[in-house]
């Protein structure tokens, strides 16, 4: 049993509480606490800091996430010199026949404007094979040895993409091709990429998470199932994972019905929760599927990535398992296509909970669509730091009046907030001050300010609001008797914070299922 007294506790007005195994065992006075405790009690003074429930990432890729932390980071690199030695240092720890796999440098912040190059790589390696690639993922330079062994020559050449083996250069399609020969994805390194990632994220106060792992590393969904379920079952897990289903085929994830897998199957720390499908691409690469083109680039509005037919196969075959869908949709486009599908399918009251990922470009017509329908909506407040200087210019003034209104959402649906890590970093506090402000932290830019939410709702966008997503309020998202006993100390609380600087606020702790999984 565990104590924790002398603190200031989220919507309760008691300040200390009582931990038994993994539950919330009660709530009181810290005198009232006290007097509860035996003498192998142990007693955690926190000085009147601030205990919230564990956050909930309600949307992310953990697996992805996790692989993304053990590549050597490079996005605060600004010269090619500082690049190499970093890799230079890293080469040296490595095993025979690891690859050295860098990512995110942008040589429009470094001093000279140059791409890092093979004959660079070279110079930090002939025998290890090195692999860099561009913050924006599009572009990947590498050193001869990696080329060697993914067979890439001269000669070889590539639909949708370009190969440039004098440089070492490769774009677009020509990147499977080199990642084809990196290492076969094992149960060990899967579950190694997991570890890291759910570290990370209980740093930042995260015990739950809804994520999408199947295929983001390999195509070998079982794999990952497999991994995800052993480690639930020896106890590995410290973020509760609510797995969003995705598959390369329609063909696989009938297999994986036919296995007698479907939503709540698992348990608490590893349970299969809803269909994941990508309708349409991005707002920052024009890819996100618009009915009106694009107001800086009149030749382009985006495009679906699947068609509405095949949107509907998936939500049908889905939805005869009780298997709800969460949709990718970016675009006002998406969005509409896939509610349409939805008018079909989905029954009065949304009891399934299927669900809209990011709700970004939205007219309000779309918004009172979603209403009248009950879809639950997983948006991402961290967003707005990134896009609120990119958003009047993609969709012009009147259609950004309506867009990414998490407001409106989060007063008539079920809205949860969350980082799709590793397109964001996990940061639950400036998520929660970007929903609040709107914003941008690193620019002078913000989006209409009708959107904001509360402080409270933000807070609530990151933890009740999570587990009404997972169905799962009755277990944890809440400072509650009886609850798992999963939550996040901060120095102080948010609501005493200045709006402006809420993500400045220390995390101290994170308690997940009783047990202390990250302390500063
Ligand atoms: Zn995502």
């Amino acid at each position: 049993m565990r104590a924790f007294i002398h603190a200031k506790l989220y919507e309760r007005s008691e300040d200390a509480f009582l931990v038994q195994d993994d539950r919330f065992a009660a709530f009181g006075s810290t005198d009232e606490i006290l007097a509860q405790i035996t003498p192998d009690t142990e007693v955690v003074d926190l000085n009147g800091a601030a205990v919230y429930p564990g956050f909930i990432d309600s949307h992310c890729h953990l697996l992805g996430f996790g692989r993304f932390l053990e590549n050597v980071q490079l996005s605060s690199c600004r010269s090619n010199d500082e690049l190499y030695a970093r890799l230079k240092r890293r080469a040296e720890t490595l095993a025979p026949g690891e690859w050295l796999i860098g990512r995110g440098f942008n040589e429009e912040t470094f001093d000279v404007r140059e791409l890092p190059d093979r004959e660079g790589l070279d110079r930090v390696s002939r025998d290890i094979p090195i692999a860099v690639t561009r913050m924006c993922g599009h572009k990947m330079v590498v050193n001869s040895k990696a080329l060697e062994l993914a067979g890439i020559d001269e000669n070889s050449r590539v639909e949708g993409g370009t190969i440039n083996t004098e440089r070492g250069f490769l774009e677009e399609n020509a990147i499977p091709l080199l990642q084809a020969a990196w290492p076969k994805e094992t149960e060990d390194s899967i579950r190694k990429a997991i570890l890291q990632g759910q570290k990370e994220m209980n740093r930042y106060g995260i015990t739950a998470v809804g994520s999408d792992d199947f295929i983001s590393l390999t195509d070998d969904w079982r794999l990952v199932l497999n991994v995800l379920s052993k480690m639930a079952y020896r106890g590995e897990l410290t973020v509760r994972i609510n797995e969003q289903c995705e598959f390369p085929t329609v063909q696989e994830f009938a297999k994986f019905l036919d296995d007698g897998y479907t939503t709540d199957v698992g348990d608490d720390f590893f349970r299969i929760g809803p269909l994941k499908l990508l309708s349409d691409g991005s707002l920052g690469a024009r890819t996100a599927a618009l009915f009106e083109p694009y107001s800086d680039d009149p030749s382009k509005r985006g495009y679906m990535t699947m068609s509405r037919d095949d949107i509907r196969t998936w939500v049908k075959l889905a939805a005869d398992y009780n298997m709800p869908s969460v949709i990718h949709a970016i675009g006002d486009l998406a969005v509409s296509t896939v509610l349409d599908v939805y008018e079909d399918i989905v029954l009065p009251g949304n009891p399934l909970h299927h669900g809209l990922v990011h709700c970004q470009i939205m007219s309000p017509e779309e918004i009172n669509r979603v209403k009248a329908m009950h879809i639950d909506c997983y948006f991402q407040s961290l967003f707005i730091d990134d896009d609120a200087p990119i958003l009047s210019k993609r969709v012009g003034v009147e259609r950004a009046g309506s867009c990414y209104p998490f407001k409106s959402l989060s007063e008539s649906v079920i809205a949860a907030n969350g980082s799709d890590a590793p397109v964001e970093t996990p940061d639950v506090l400036k998520g929660i001050q970007l929903a609040v402000t709107r914003k941008s932290v690193s620019e002078d830019a913000a989006m209409n300010p009708k959107e904001c939410l509360s402080v409270k709702q933000a807070i609530d966008s990151y933890t009740v609001c999570g587990a009404r997503i997972f169905s799962a309020e009755d277990r944890f998202g809440v400072l509650k008797e009886d609850c798992y006993a999963d939550f996040a100390v901060l120095d102080t609380p948010i609501e005493n914070a200045e709006i402006e600087s809420i993500r400045n606020i220390p995390v101290m702790m994170t308690v997940m299922n009783g047990e202390t999984v990250f302390e500063r």
